[in-house]
């Protein structure tokens, strides 16, 4: 018999979703605020169109925060680094009991849990939390807010289980106040299935369509397009955004043959992907680890595949130029040597 209630994951799942929904909140309040005046947004440019703005600052803070404060011993791992702000983080956690006073995600606490998972003896210590506060910063900057997302991933013994994407905006058009954005809160778990989005196949058949990145192309990624000969491939931010594209029948696969992309940019999309049927892995087609390693930069050395499924996947590794396979190879074997 499912008894959701007691158990840790779910409540875990439903304190992950308030916060991607404050998240989003406060994203939209910046974004309105700074419509008029860019710097507002209090741009770092951390080098390779590798962004940070307040809104990053912010709602890293708002999640981590408070999530150690409710799940003290579970492992946390942020996108950003940020000074020690004691006063910001105490009214933070006021403001989230405060505010957010039905706890949890109510609907989420009423969920079942699938047998066969190992998810009834999970406990904080067991777990890694993978977030990125702002995915899609390059394109934020630019205006297109649409491709943003909030990003919350949630691994056991290296693998992911759940993930949670806020996603804040469902138009660029920032005009409207605050109020007249509908944001999406989209969340997953292993085995229970995707919520908060309406899962659509392609069309047999159909045509075959691929996401890819917009702002950190290169050689390898061209040349692996050329060799997959897709019908239609769609440049846009974030990976949060391509896996929604994926997942709601836009595109059958999401290419990035390329390092760059890090844990926190797949764990939660992997994991909501994962629940919804489909697949995301290395260029080689091998699981991505998700292990707390604090001497890591938590880099995907060989890339992102994601798919809608199993054939759209084998049919883009299977067309991965060697050249771009060996290159990759050998910049993770330089990247992870061990140090002396
Ligand atoms: P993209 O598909 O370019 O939007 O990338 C997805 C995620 O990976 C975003 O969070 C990017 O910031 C990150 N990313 C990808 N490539 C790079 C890179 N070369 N340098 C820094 N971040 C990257
Ligand atoms: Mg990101
Ligand atoms: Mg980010």
């Amino acid at each position: 018999m499912y008894a959701s209630q007691r158990y840790f994951i779910i409540r875990l799942i439903g304190n992950c979703v308030t916060l991607a929904n404050w998240a989003g909140k406060e994203i939209r309040h910046i974004t309105h605020a700074s419509r008029y005046a860019p710097s507002k947004l209090e741009v770092v440019d951390k080098g390779n169109r590798d962004f940070q703005t307040k809104a990053d600052r912010l709602v890293q803070r708002l999640i981590v925060v408070n999530l150690k404060k409710i799940f003290p011993e579970a492992t946390i791992v942020g996108e950003e680094d940020l000074p020690v702000d004691e006063e910001e983080d105490s009214r933070l956690e006021t403001h989230f009991l405060s505010c957010h006073t039905t706890g949890p995600e109510p609907a989420i606490q009423k969920m079942p849990i699938p047998p066969g998972f190992g998810y009834e003896n999970l406990t904080a210590k067991d777990i890694t939390i993978w977030v990125d506060p702002l995915d899609g910063t390059a394109e934020y900057v630019e205006g297109k807010v649409t491709h943003v997302t909030v990003l919350i991933g949630i691994s056991v013994k290296g693998s992911v289980i759940a993930g949670v994407i806020n996603q804040p905006f469902d138009s660029d058009d920032v005009s409207p106040n605050v109020d007249g954005h509908k944001g999406r809160t989209i969340w997953g778990l292993v085995g229970l299935g995707c919520f908060g989005v309406a899962p659509k196949k392609p069309l047999e058949n159909s045509e075959f369509n691929i996401v890819t990145t917009k702002s950190h192309g290169n050689k390898n990624i061209e040349d692996t397009i050329a060799a997959i000969k897709p019908d239609k491939v769609t440049r846009i931010g974030g990976a949060g955004y391509k896996v929604l594209k994926i997942i709601e029948g836009e595109a059958q696969s999401y290419v990035f043959p390329s390092n760059g992309c890090k844990r926190w940019d797949t764990a939660a999309p992997e994991a909501i992907l994962k629940a919804s049927g489909g697949k995301l892995t290395d260029i080689l087609g091998n699981p991505i680890e998700y292990n707390y390693r604090p001497d890591n930069d938590y880099q995907n050395y060989l890339g992102v595949i994601a798919s809608v499924d199993e054939a759209s996947h084998s049919k883009v590794i299977e067309s991965i130029p060697d050249h771009v396979k060996n290159q990759l190879l050998e910049l993770q074997k330089q990247n992870l040597k061990p140090k002396c």
